[in-house]
């Protein structure tokens, strides 16, 4: 099948045309003349299919015709990062240069003016992260009522990042009478939910089992003491065929802590996470697509998605903590068929996130060693779990599954490490987490959504978690002051002469 079968208007295939691709991947060919015809779709698929253009490209084909009025956008697209909104607007911007659509992009770090002046003028497409809506929309200068065509794309992202609750409010806030297309990488349980409450009669289409792995990929791990982790990278770096890559790490501290000392070891790194103020991750992440800097260390949360060509190779300088993220990350790598190298230097502790990852992939990530470096083995991690008090707080399943993962990590002081062997051993397959099966299913998770603390408390965490702020420290009452201290003292009564 070619582009000029599926349904798409001369110009939309002369914009195909002008960017190269000569056919459509199998998820827009599935997808596109669904949209065409007006029906939701719900799809799954992970970054590196084609999946935005399998949306934009219909997109512009149905917007074409109409026009937008003032402040009423005509479709909106939520994406769960900054840097993952900006390149939906690029794709529209290519995809749409021989159309005349009004495009806004709604993100946090950058100024309101611009973005309130872009509404004002009416936009046809509109593309944001959930909190930069919310705040336009509360502050009046968005009506959502016009809306015709609303994406949601990474879902199963938007969960982990706890924007559901916020997803809920926008979708209550749009016409019943629209389009919806909802894209997911995973299709766990709860975003089935989801999808079945946004969307009408929807056509399902998938290109890939969930959290499948790019056959264009090699990878391998390694395991080392963690102060061994830093030169084992060094030497993957030096002896591997780099042209550019990503290394992610778990933390942002540890993303400027690695960023600090490849630079003091003469690599061109370059660093991205979400602390850094928006015109630094615009400007670093500029730099490393024009392939300025060759090396960009990162967290998950900012490189999500993130699509630069040819990536030759991924570095998990820290094994991720959720196994889809994983499939994520090295997802960056071997796309378009190209091929791609992945590299997980793993830790002692690090066992079982390991045998979850190997578990999702249904294979194990083949053991290397490194020169010059002990090779490790993994903890025995049962014993642990067995001794571990209870905690408290174990009843509490509706925080972002990060939270939740946090609180799951091997507590280090506590744990006597193991000796170590040097001989590799093959991984043991352990069940994964049972993060997803514990939650609280769609109505308890709605009580827990009112009995939530006031818009002002919910806000700032919002803002945090969009920042991925895993570092927070908050003192005294942080930004909360306390309704008490705000009522106003009662006036003395004058004594009696
Ligand atoms: P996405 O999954 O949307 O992030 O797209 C991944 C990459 O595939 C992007 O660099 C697109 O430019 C590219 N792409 C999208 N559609 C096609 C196509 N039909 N042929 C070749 N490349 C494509």
């Amino acid at each position: 099948m070619n582009f000029s079968e599926i349904g798409l208007g001369p110009e939309v295939l002369r914009a195909v045309e002008d960017a190269g691709y000569t056919q459509p991947t199998p998820i827009q060919e599935q997808a596109i003349p669904w949209v065409l015809q007006g029906r939701d779709v719900l799809g799954c698929a992970q970054t590196g299919t084609g999946k935005t253009a399998s949306f934009t490209l219909p997109m512009i084909e149905i917007l074409a015709n109409g026009r937008a009025r003032a402040r009423m956008p005509r479709s909106l697209i939520l994406e769960p990062t900054r840097e993952l909104a900006a390149q939906v607007a690029e794709n529209f911007e290519t995809y749409g240069k021989h159309h005349k659509l009004n495009m806004a992009l709604l993100i946090g770090g950058e100024s309101f003016g611009d973005q309130i002046k872009k509404l004002d003028r009416g936009v046809d497409v509109l593309i944001a992260t959930p909190g930069r809506m919310i705040d336009l929309f509360e502050r009046g200068n968005i009506l959502l009522s016009d809306i015709k065509i609303f994406v949601i794309d990474e879902a199963d992202r938007m969960l982990d990042m706890g924007f559901i609750p916020d997803i809920e409010r926008i979708v209550a806030l749009l016409p019943k009478m629209r389009q919806t297309l909802f894209f997911s990488a995973t299709m766990p349980p709860e975003i089935k939910r989801l999808a079945d409450n946004f969307l009408m009669n929807p056509r399902e289409v998938s290109v890939s089992p969930p959290a499948s792995m790019a056959e264009t990929v090699t990878h391998a791990m390694t395991i080392v003491q963690p102060d061994d982790k830093r030169s084992a990278l060094r030497h993957l770096l030096k002896t591997e065929d780099v042209k550019n890559a990503l290394i992610f790490c778990n933390r942002k501290r540890d993303v400027a802590i690695l960023h600090k000392s490849l630079e003091k070891h003469g690599f061109n790194a370059g660093a991205l996470h979400g602390d850094m103020p928006q015109s630094k991750r615009t400007e670093t992440l500029e730099a490393f697509k024009k392939g300025e800097i060759t090396l960009l260390v990162c967290s998950d949360v900012a490189a999500r998605g993130i699509d630069i060509a040819g990536l030759s190779h991924v570095f998990n300088f820290d094994t991720p903590l959720h196994a889809e993220d994983y499939v994520h990350r090295i997802g960056r790598t071997g796309r378009a068929g190209k091929l791609g190298r992945a590299f997980t230097i793993a830790n002692p502790e690090e066992g079982k996130q390991i045998a979850a990852i190997s578990k999702l992939i249904k294979r194990e990530i083949p053991l290397i060693s490194i020169d010059g470096i002990d090779l490790a083995e993994f903890e025995e991690l049962s014993d642990r779990r067995r001794r571990r008090p209870a905690r408290k707080d174990e009843a509490r399943r509706d925080e972002p599954r990060k939270e939740e993962a946090r609180r799951e990590e091997p507590r280090r002081e506590e744990e006597p490490r193991a000796a170590v062997a040097r001989a590799p051993k093959p991984v043991e397959a352990r069940p994964p987490r049972p993060e997803r099966e514990a939650r609280p299913d769609r109505e308890q998770r709605v009580d827990v959504m009112r009995s939530e603390p006031p818009r002002r408390d919910r806000d700032d965490r919002r803002r945090r978690r969009e920042e991925d702020d895993d570092d927070e420290v908050v003192i005294g009452f942080g930004d909360h002051v306390p309704a008490f201290l705000l009522r106003r003292a009662r006036p003395l009564a004058a004594p009696e002469a």
